[in-house]
């Protein structure tokens, strides 16, 4: 696996695979590094039906809204570059900050047509326009054929298919599944954070979701669902953000649970917020 840092190398380099290998699929795996399970996944399914991996570890400033998470960020470079060179992965992009965003002041503008102002957005102001900013910034950069997101962060896959639509890239997006330790939880790199009693507390998330799933085997009403399943998630040690459930396509609220119904979450567990989510049926 090759580490390039400078832009113009990744684009030499990706210029002269072009032409040497008409045909042949980039597959994109952006991140923002210390590295898990769930990233690597994303990297096993890109090499499924990509001949160049790209996978890039940039923790993005104006994707966070609080200063002190930025700060806190786990960062683990040399540890993710050996777990990176066990992968299919051709190519690490660890970029410079200032080329990826050269001119600081440049106002960065997208109309997601309020898909970034619902759930996470309520919550995050300013987020999903730092995450379409960098990914938007990235595709510009490594031209990808396909790039593959978790379907963790599900609101933030239905942000990147929009703005790929809105700036008309074409590029394949794919949703892959979430990644979840032995007991249920969502893989995530602020899990590191957690100590062994928060590590616990946390699994009462993936019980509310498997509470809400098994409830929508025998009802529909997803009032009814979300009353007893906000019921059941107060009896645990977390900080509820938001319970929704939500249409899988435009991630508006629904009132009768379908086949594309899914429940979304966001709590706080100790001072680490995580997220998660579950198809109902
Ligand atoms: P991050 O480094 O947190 O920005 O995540 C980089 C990519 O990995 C995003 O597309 C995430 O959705 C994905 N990802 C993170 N955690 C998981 C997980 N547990 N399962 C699957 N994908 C994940």
């Amino acid at each position: 696996m090759r580490v390039v840092r400078k832009l113009d190398e990744l684009k030499l380099i990706i210029a002269n695979y072009r032409k040497e290998s008409p045909g042949k699929k980039i597959g994109f795996v952006p991140t923002m590094g210390a590295l898990h399970k769930g990233h690597l996944s994303l990297l096993n399914i890109a090499a499924e039906s990509c001949e160049l991996l790209i996978c890039s570890i940039f923790v993005n400033p104006t994707q966070f809204n609080d200063s002190e998470d930025l700060l806190k960020y786990p960062r683990t470079i040399e540890e993710d570059i050996k777990l990176l060179e066990k992968t299919s992965c051709n190519i690490l992009y660890q970029p410079f900050e200032e080329e990826i965003y050269p001119s600081r002041d440049k106002k960065y503008e997208i109309d997601l047509e309020g898909l970034d102002l619902i759930l996470e957005g309520k919550f995050r102001p300013g987020h999903f326009d730092g995450v379409a900013m960098v990914v938007e910034r990235f595709f510009e950069i490594v031209c990808p054929d396909r790039a593959f997101f978790g379907e963790k962060d599900f609101q933030q896959l239905a942000i990147i298919r929009k703005m790929n639509n809105i700036r008309g890239l074409n590029i394949d997006i794919i949703g892959c599944p979430i990644v979840r330790s032995e007991e249920g939880l969502a893989l995530s790199s602020r899990n590191s954070r957690l100590s062994s009693s928060e590590l616990k507390d946390a699994l009462h998330i993936i019980n509310t979701l498997k509470l809400g799933k098994e409830l929508s085997s025998n009802s529909t009403d997803a009032g009814l669902i979300l009353n007893q399943m906000i019921e059941y998630f107060e009896k645990g040690n977390l900080k509820l953000e938001y319970l929704e459930i939500v249409d899988g396509n435009d991630l508006s609220p629904v009132k009768e649970i379908d086949d594309n119904s899914y429940c979304c979450v966001a709590a706080y567990c100790g001072d680490i917020r995580l997220i998660d989510n579950m198809k109902l049926k």
